[in-house]
Parts: structure tokens; C-alpha cells; sequence
């Protein structure tokens, strides 16, 4: 291993304020407020990959706070209140993104997003409209809007679906580029003087009198007064106790289509399926409950098992009659737990944590950051 010169000690690894583990949307939001709140303070942001490697670069992009049924099923399990809870930071986390970059910065589009109900699914008329009312009722608060939530059954036919029943459409839904997104703020952060280092993982942290030890697979130890964790779906390598676990999520591209008949983004199956155009092409992720014990991993690659059924699913519901080629292919790892609830707490003297992002981290990863910000105060 090389070892630092007394240059490189003094600068890049230069004992900081704050160190922060995991440079994905959760770690970079983290930083961007611990500087904004006081800029005097000198804050590293570390990272294991050469970029963000876990969720934030592998995603679908959805700028989303969750479909009807999946909000329905939240309020069954976890109380409406908390559910309720649940979508507010993700709406005001969806208000932060836009609010910091412009939409050609992240290629955010407006196309607003639609919930597939399959024609299978024993969900009668009646129910589905008495669903959207009760949950527009409820979302008026956060969302300002009169109808969250509109049936639109008329446009199953012009987008080409096979097997739909219902289509329920969420007008203040975008999607984005999550990469241009992880860029972006990068550089913003840079901007503002937080030190980044990439292939640097943060092997174990050690307490001295007066400060934290932070030990890399380098020949450098890093030096800092706190330490917040950020590495979500792997966050036990660091703090074992927690309740984490990875979950990966597989994804494809098609080639480009003519006249895809669709802009947007799809769910399917609460949320197990989701699916958008991009450009002329269509990204389809999901299907993970079809091998719930093979996806529990953070291996990040992917199986024949998942990437047939996902094809399967483009066959029959998607794009039925058309003709396309499946182009790229991959995965990225959520982490997920008993509850959907993120996890934000100080841990121990010094130690923090911001982990447990679920499938819905774009849009939580800014209030994660602001109440980090705020506990560390
Ligand atoms: C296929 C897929 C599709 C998804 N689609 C969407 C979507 O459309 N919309 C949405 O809102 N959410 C989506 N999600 C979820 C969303 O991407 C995540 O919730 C979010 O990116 C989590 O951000 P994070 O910063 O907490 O974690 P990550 O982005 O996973 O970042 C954690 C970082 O920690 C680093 N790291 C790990 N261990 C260490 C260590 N010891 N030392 C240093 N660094 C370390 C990793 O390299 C990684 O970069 C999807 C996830 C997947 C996998």
C-alpha cells in the first residue's frame, strides 16, 4: 500500500468536522445541509466506489411518494398516520430536488405517473373509485391537490396495454436521470467545500480520547469528530445491530421503439413492477417478489430467473405485438427492513446513521439530509 505524504495528510486527509460514509443521494443530501447549517465546518464525504455504488446511480428515476395501492397497503400496515408521515418527506424531498436543479440538470420531466390494475386483480369499479376518493381526501394536505389520484381507464387503450383493467394516473409525478441527479449534486457539494473521496471504504471505526479513528482499506486513517453512516443496504458492516437488509432490484432497457405510445412512469402490482419510457425506449424494473430469497443479497448482479420474467412481463403487458431488443441490463441494492420507515439516529457518542431508504430514496434522501443536519446540530 502507498503510504501519504505529509501533503496529502494536511489536505485531502486532513482530520475533519464530520465524515460521512456512502456518497449515494443520502450521503451527498447529508453533506450539502451539514454545510449549508455552517459552512466553517469542514466535511469529508467518503465512498467505497469509484462513483456512488449501490442505488442512487442504478434506480429507475421515478420521482415518485407511491401508487395508490401501494399507499393503501402502507395504511393497512404501518397505520395511516405513519403512512401519511411516510409521504410527506417524500414530497417535500420531490419540492427540494426541483427547487436546487433545473429540470435539464437532472432531466426531470413532468409526465406525471399511472398505476396499472391488472384485470385479474379481484379490485372491483366500486373500489377502486371509493380507494382514490378516500386517499385524495387524505393527501389534500400534503399535495395541495383536489385529486391526487384520477381514474383514466379511457387511455388503457392508447398506450397498448394487454390485461389492464384500470389505470389510476398521478399528475404531480416526474421522473428523472439519477445519474445527472448524483452529478449534479456532487459537484454542488464540491462547490461548497466538502472534501469527496471515492474507493475508499470505511472498514471499522475506532474511538481515541478526543477523537474518531476512521480505518480505510488504504494505508490512510481518516480522523474526524463525528461520523455519519450513510451507506444504506450495507450499513451492517458497520453497525450490525441495525434492522437492514439488502434487496436487490433488477432492471432492463429496451432498443427504441417507434411511436412508443406511452410517456411516464408505471406501476404495477403495488409497486413490485414499475416501468417507463425513456425517450423512445423502455425501462422496466422489478419483479423481485417472484424470488424473494435469491434478491435478499447484495450481490450486484443479474439472474436469468428475473431478467425472463421482467421480459415475459414487456411481452404480454407492456408491449404486446411489438418488436424490440432488451439492450442493457442491471442491478442496484436497496435496503429495506421490517418497516419502511427510514432509519435516522445518533447511534453512540459521535457515531450517526441515515440508512434504510426502502425503494423510495430519491425522493426521501433531502429530508434525510436536513434532519441529519439538524439531529448532528
Ligand atoms: C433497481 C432499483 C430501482 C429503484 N428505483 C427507484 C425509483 O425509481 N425512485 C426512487 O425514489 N427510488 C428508487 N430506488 C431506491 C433508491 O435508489 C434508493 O432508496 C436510494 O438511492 C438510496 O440512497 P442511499 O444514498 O441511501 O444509498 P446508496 O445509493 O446505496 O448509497 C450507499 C453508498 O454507500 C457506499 N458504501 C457502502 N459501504 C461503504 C463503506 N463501508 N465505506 C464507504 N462507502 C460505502 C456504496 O458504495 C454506495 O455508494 C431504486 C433502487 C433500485 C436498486
Amino acid at each position: 500500500m502507498v503510504s501519504p505524504s505529509i501533503w496529502e495528510k494536511e489536505s485531502f486527509y486532513a482530520p475533519a468536522d464530520i465524515v460521512i460514509a456512502g456518497s449515494g443521494f443520502v450521503g451527498l443530501w447529508c453533506a450539502y445541509y451539514l454545510r449549508r447549517a455552517e459552512p466553517g465546518r469542514s466535511v469529508m464525504i467518503v465512498d467505497r466506489g469509484v462513483i456512488p455504488t449501490g442505488a442512487s446511480t442504478r434506480n429507475a428515476g421515478f420521482a415518485c411518494f407511491g401508487s395508490l395501492t401501494e399507499l393503501i397497503a402502507d395504511s393497512r400496515q404501518m397505520g395511516e398516520g405513519r403512512m401519511l408521515e411516510l409521504v410527506e418527506m417524500r414530497y417535500r424531498g420531490l419540492k427540494r430536488i426541483r427547487k436546487t436543479f433545473s429540470g435539464k440538470e437532472i432531466g426531470y420531466k413532468s409526465y406525471g405517473g399511472f398505476e396499472l390494475i391488472a384485470g385479474s386483480d379481484p379490485m372491483d369499479m366500486n373500489a377502486v373509485r371509493s380507494s382514490i376518493d378516500w386517499l385524495n381526501r387524505q393527501l389534500k394536505k400534503i399535495t395541495k391537490e383536489q385529486k391526487t389520484f384520477r381514474l383514466q381507464d379511457d387511455k388503457i387503450a392508447g398506450f397498448g396495454f394487454a390485461g389492464i383493467s384500470h389505470l389510476i394516473e398521478n399528475r404531480t409525478e416526474g421522473q428523472l436521470h439519477p445519474g445527472k441527479l448524483c452529478l449534479a449534486l456532487l459537484r454542488l457539494v464540491q462547490s461548497m467545500g466538502v472534501t469527496v473521496l471515492s474507493n475508499t471504504e470505511v472498514l471499522r471505526y475506532e474511538r481515541t480520547p478526543d477523537k474518531l479513528l476512521l480505518h480505510t482499506n488504504h494505508a490512510f486513517t481518516l480522523s474526524a469528530n463525528k461520523l455519519l453512516i450513510c451507506t444504506n443496504a450495507f450499513a451492517r458492516q458497520l453497525l450490525p445491530q441495525l434492522d437492514v437488509e439488502p434487496a436487490r432490484g433488477q432492471v432492463l432497457v429496451t432498443s427504441p421503439i417507434a411511436k412508443l405510445p406511452f410517456k411516464g412512469t408505471f406501476h404495477y402490482d403495488q409497486g413490485f413492477y414499475y416501468f417507463r419510457d425513456l425517450g423512445d425506449r423502455v425501462l422496466l424494473g422489478g419483479a423481485r417478489n417472484k424470488a424473494p430469497e435469491a434478491e435478499h443479497t447484495d450481490e450486484m448482479v443479474v439472474t436469468g430467473q428475473i431478467q425472463a420474467e421482467l421480459e415475459r412481463m414487456l411481452r404480454d403487458v407492456i408491449l404486446p405485438g411489438r418488436d424490440y431488443a432488451i439492450e442493457h441490463r442491471w442491478s442496484g441494492i436497496m435496503g429495506m427492513g421490517k418497516e419502511k420507515q427510514p432509519i435516522l439516529q445518533q447511534v453512540e457518542e459521535g457515531i450517526y446513521c441515515a440508512v434504510r431508504m426502502s425503494g423510495m430514496g430519491v425522493a426521501l434522501a433531502p429530508v434525510m439530509g436536513e434532519r441529519a443536519a439538524a439531529m448532528m446540530e
